[in-house]
């Protein structure tokens, strides 16, 4: 990424008028504290400049973006926030070691109060809203995937006044992250929130039977899901099957993105595969509003978005982290790398405005309210 795509633009009130102002995507924050969780996981808490407080405010569930120095090469990394915007005044990121994982071990291994990171503001769709409907939330955590679920659960609890249930699993006892801290919460909300632990150790790997026992009682819930990938399938398989709908399952996939230079090959490919495009415009439904957008061949529907100056939800820009996630209403799209959508919602018509190319001159995108 150069230092020119680093920055976007925004558009802001001056005298009356609207002037262009930079808008930065990485913010350099202090590190606060590092919190050892357990023996191989640590939490990061960032301080927030008071200027740039409300670019950080987040819902629960959201994630940072953490870009770092790692030899020669800038590697970005997804962090979710188990803080909750509603209990935690910090913004707290927790991050588990990945074998040969290069950020995971250095952030347990280097990183202390006093450092700064270059992180991006909050960004993800797998969040709790205001109008999330209502019913049960079901919320299924494995590994270091109970940071975002975590965070849901806490905003929950103190904004809503509905069930939860959390279902968190985990090799052994000592990889439990925010054992006490759980275990506290659930004393608390005695009535409201149910918490099950299932150890790799004792009771072998969740599967389909247990899923459906897990759920039973809270059908028509409202379902998290985060953890490693065939974790979260067999869930989701388990509820597909148990006819929950798609728009009540929502899932968060850890994964990191590939390193800058096998994406730019990758994106290569991708724009050599648009080369037949007949496009010059595109629709945009985006907060509601509909716009018209110039397109120019090779580019990116975000990158045709960001040259209009609309401020389109964007992250890591890698086709990893589903921020830019948006519906494809008309037309036909060409879409390069692929980290987060499943085949369901590809099927649907989801794409990643990120990694999106229009083929034909019809195309019509929506980005959800
Ligand atoms: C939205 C989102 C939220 C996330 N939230 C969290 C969270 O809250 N907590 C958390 O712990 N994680 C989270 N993650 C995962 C996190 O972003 C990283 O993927 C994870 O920390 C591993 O990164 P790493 O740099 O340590 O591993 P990487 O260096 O990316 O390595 C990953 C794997 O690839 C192998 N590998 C290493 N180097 C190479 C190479 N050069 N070429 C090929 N393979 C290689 C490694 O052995 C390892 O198995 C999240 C991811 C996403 C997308």
């Amino acid at each position: 990424m150069t230092g020119s795509e680093a920055i976007a633009v925004q558009e802001v009130a001056q005298g009356g008028g609207l002037e262009r102002a930079p808008k930065q995507r990485f913010h350099r924050l202090e590190v606060a504290a590092v919190i050892e969780e357990t023996h191989d996981s640590k939490s990061v808490v960032f301080s927030i400049p008071e200027e740039t407080r409300d670019q950080f405010d987040y819902l629960p569930g959201q994630f940072l973006t953490l870009k770092v120095p790692y030899g020669d090469k800038q590697l970005t990394r997804c962090y979710s926030l188990a803080s909750s915007p509603h209990v935690d005044p910090e913004h707290k990121v927790t991050v588990k070691r990945v074998d040969g994982g290069r950020i995971s071990n250095w952030i347990n291994d280097v990183v202390k109060a006093g450092d700064e990171i270059e992180v991006m503001a909050p960004a993800g769709l797998f969040h709790l809203t205001d109008n999330t409907p209502a019913g049960d939330i079901v919320l299924f955590g494995g590994g270091s995937g109970i940071t975002p679920v975590f965070s849901i659960l806490k905003s929950a609890l103190k904004t809503t006044d509905r069930k939860v249930k959390l279902i968190y699993a985990n090799r052994n006892d000592q990889s439990v992250i925010f054992r006490d801290e759980i275990k506290a919460i659930a004393a608390e909300y005695i009535d409201r929130l149910e918490v099950v632990h299932i150890l790799d150790s004792v009771h072998g790997f969740l599967t389909q039977p247990m899923v459906r026992q897990l759920v039973q009682g809270h059908e028509h819930g409202e379902y998290f899901i985060c953890g490693p990938g065939p974790f979260m399938d067999t869930i989701e398989s388990a509820l597909v099957a148990l006819g929950e709908p798609g728009a009540r399952i929502h899932t968060e996939r850890f994964v990191s993105p590939p390193d800058p230079d096998e994406s730019e090959a990758a994106a290569e490919e991708a724009r050599a595969a648009a080369q037949g495009s007949t496009a010059t415009q595109f629709v945009v439904e985006l907060d509601g509003e509909v716009h018209e957008v110039a397109y120019e061949k090779g580019d990116t529907l975000l990158q045709s978005m960001q040259k209009a100056d609309l401020d389109a939800p964007a992250s890591c820009e890698e086709g990893m982290c589903g921020a830019c996630m948006c519906r494809v209403a008309s037309g036909e799209t060409q879409l390069g790398l692929n980290e987060v959508l499943s085949a369901a919602e590809l099927a649907e018509g989801w794409t990643l405005a990120c990694q999106s190319r229009p083929l034909t001159n019809d195309v019509k995108v929506k980005f959800p309210d």
